[in-house]
C-alpha cells in the first residue's frame, strides 16, 4: 500500500498545484488514507458523502488522468466514506465467524496448456532464445540463473517461458512451478503485505506461496518500474531462492539494463543469462501460420500457399497479431461458407490490414525496387529496362507480368505500380494488367510463369 500512498500523495501535488488553495485544503488535504487497492483501483477514504459527492462530479476525471500518468499505467480511484468503511470491517468480522477461513489473498495462476516447446515455431528471429530455454528446461538451476528474456510484445516471450515450465514439471512432476506476471506480483504484495491492515497471516502467506516455489516464472518484469516497494520485495524473493538453488525465469520488454529499476536488482539479472526475440521474417511467420492452422481446421491443406504467404507479408509485426488474422479469415469462410482461397483472405482481412497500414506507417513496407530486380534476375534481364522505354517483346512481356505480380501479390494500385516503372500512366498498366489476367486463362505458359515467379518471390524476396 505504501506505493499507492505515495501515488495519491503525487497526484495530490500535482493538484495541490492546479487548483486554488481553499478548494485544495477542503477538498483534497483531508484524504490521507487509503482503504484498498483491487484491480488498479485505488480506494481513498474520504470523511462524508458529500465530499465523496463533489469529489465525483468535479475532480474524479482529473484525478484519474494524472494517477495514470504517474503510475505509468492505467489506474483509477474510487471513493469511500470513513462510514462505509467502518460498515464494510463489520459485515467482514462479522463474516469471520461464520466463514473463518477467507485469509487466502494469493490464487495459483496456471500455465497455458498450448504454450508448450512443441508448439513453438524457431526460426532465426527467436532461436537463440529457444536454445537458451531449452537448456534451462533440461537442467533447471544448474547452468543459467537467472534467465532473462526479452522482447517485443507479442513475439513469445510468455509462449516460451511457460514452455520451460511445462517441460521441467513434465519431468519432475513435483516441481512447484510458480508463474506470475510482475503486476500479479504487486497487487498480491499489496493485498498481503499492506502496512494498515497488520494481518501476519497474509503476510505468510504471501511468504510462503513465493518462497515455496522451486521454479519461478515472473512475466513482463518491466511493471516493477518505479515501484520502490514491491522491488525490495521482489528481490529479497529473488535472494531467498537463489541462495536456495531455485531456478529464476524473467521476461521483459527491453534488456535488463534499461529496466526502470534499482540496480542491484538489475545487476542480479545480469548474472545469468539474456536472450531476446527478435520480430520474425517472412519464413518464420508462415511456418508459424502453418503450425497454428493444424488447431483451427483438420485439413490445413484447404488453405493454399498463397494465403499463407498474404497473411505472413502483411501482419509482419507480432505473432499475436498474425495469429489473429489467420483465426479471423478462418472464421469469416467458416461463417460464410465459403472456401479457404486468397480472394476471400483479402475479403476477411483487407480492412484490417489497410487500417493498420493508415494508422501505423512503419507497417509492411515494400521494397519495389527488390522485387524488379527478383523479376529481372528471373528473365535474365537488365533491371533497367523493367522501367525503361525499350518495346522489345522481352522486356514488355516481363514489364506487364511485374504489374500483374505487383498488383494481385502485394495489392499496390495502378497508380503507385505506374511510377514504380518508370512513370507509365494508369491506362498503360491497367491495359497490361487485363493483357495478363485474360493469357493466364488462355496460355499455359503464362500461367506457369506467373506461377513460377510467385514462388521465386517467396523464396527470395523478404519483408
Ligand atoms: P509476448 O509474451 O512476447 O508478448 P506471447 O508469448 O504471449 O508474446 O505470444 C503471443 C502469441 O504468439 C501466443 O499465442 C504465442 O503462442 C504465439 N507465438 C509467438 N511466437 C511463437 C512461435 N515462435 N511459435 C508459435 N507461436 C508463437
Ligand atoms: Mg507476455
Amino acid at each position: 500500500m505504501n506505493n499507492e500512498i505515495e501515488l495519491w500523495e503525487q497526484v495530490k501535488s500535482m493538484l495541490k498545484a492546479s487548483n486554488d488553495e481553499i478548494t485544495f485544503n477542503q477538498t483534497f488535504a483531508p484524504i490521507t488514507k487509503i482503504y484498498k487497492v483491487q484491480n488498479n483501483v485505488i480506494y481513498l477514504i474520504v470523511n462524508t458523502s458529500l465530499d465523496s459527492f463533489r469529489i465525483k462530479k468535479f475532480y474524479l476525471n482529473k484525478m484519474n488522468e494524472l494517477l495514470t500518468q504517474c503510475a505509468g499505467t492505467q489506474m483509477s480511484f474510487a471513493l469511500i466514506t470513513a462510514q462505509e468503511v467502518e460498515n464494510q470491517n463489520k459485515i467482514q468480522t462479522q463474516n469471520s465467524f461464520v466463514q473463518p477461513i477467507q485469509t487466502t489473498v494469493i490464487k495459483k495462476r496456471n500455465l497455458r496448456a498450448e504454450y508448450t516447446f512443441s508448439n513453438f515455431i524457431t526460426g532465426e528471429a527467436n532461436r537463440e532464445a529457444f536454445t537458451f530455454s531449452v537448456k534451462v528446461a533440461e537442467s533447471p538451476h544448474v547452468t543459467i540463473n537467472p534467465f532473462y528474456i526479452f522482447g517485443d510484445v507479442g513475439l513469445g516471450k510468455t509462449h516460451l517461458m511457460t514452455a520451460i515450465g511445462h517441460y521441467i514439471l513434465e519431468n519432475t512432476p513435483d516441481t512447484n512451478v510458480v508463474y506470475t506476471t510482475a503486476q500479479q506480483f504487486v497487487e498480491d504484495f499489496f493485498k498481503a503485505k499492506n502496512k494498515n491492515q497488520k494481518n501476519t497471516a497474509l503476510a505468510d502467506e504471501f511468504d510462503n506461496y513465493y518462497r515455496s516455489a522451486d521454479l519461478l516464472l515472473v512475466d513482463d518484469i518491466q511493471y516493477l518500474a518505479d515501484r520502490q516497494g514491491s522491488q525490495d520485495e521482489f528481490f529479497k524473493l529473488f535472494e531467498y531462492l537463489f541462495e536456495n538453488n531455485k531456478q529464476i525465469i524473467v521476461t521483459s520488454d527491453r534488456p535488463a539494463s534499461e529496466l526502470n529499476i534499482m540496480s542491484r536488482l538489475k545487476s542480479r539479472f545480469s548474472w545469468g543469462m539474456q536472450t531476446d526475440i527478435k520480430k520474425p521474417n517472412q519464413l518464420l511467420r508462415e511456418a508459424i501460420l502453418r503450425g497454428k492452422l493444424k488447431f483451427l481446421i483438420s485439413d490445413t491443406d484447404e488453405v493454399p500457399a498463397n494465403v499463407i504467404t498474404y497473411i505472413a507479408e502483411n501482419f509482419d509485426q507480432n505473432v499475436r497479431d498474425l495469429e489473429g488474422a489467420l483465426r479471423r479469415f478462418i472464421s469469416y469462410c467458416v461463417s460464410f461458407n465459403i472456401d479457404f482461397n486468397y480472394d476471400n483472405a483479402v475479403l476477411a482481412l483487407d480492412a484490417i490490414i489497410s487500417n493498420s497500414k493508415n494508422s501505423n506507417n512503419s507497417g509492411t513496407k515494400l521494397h519495389i525496387e527488390k522485387i524488379k530486380e527478383i523479376i529481372s534476375n528471373y528473365f535474365s534481364i537488365n533491371v533497367k529496362e523493367l522501367s525503361g522505354p525499350s518495346r522489345k517483346q522481352e522486356y514488355v512481356y516481363a514489364r506487364q507480368l511485374t504489374v500483374y505480380i505487383l498488383k494481385t501479390k502485394y495489392n499496390q494500385t495502378l497508380t503507385s505500380i505506374g511510377s514504380a516503372l518508370g512513370g507509365r500512366d494508369h491506362a498503360t498498366i491497367s491495359h497490361a494488367f487485363d493483357k495478363i489476367q485474360d493469357a493466364i486463362n488462355n496460355d499455359p505458359n503464362i500461367k506457369e510463369d506467373v506461377d513460377n515467379l510467385i514462388s521465386t518471390l517467396d523464396k527470395q524476396y523478404k519483408m
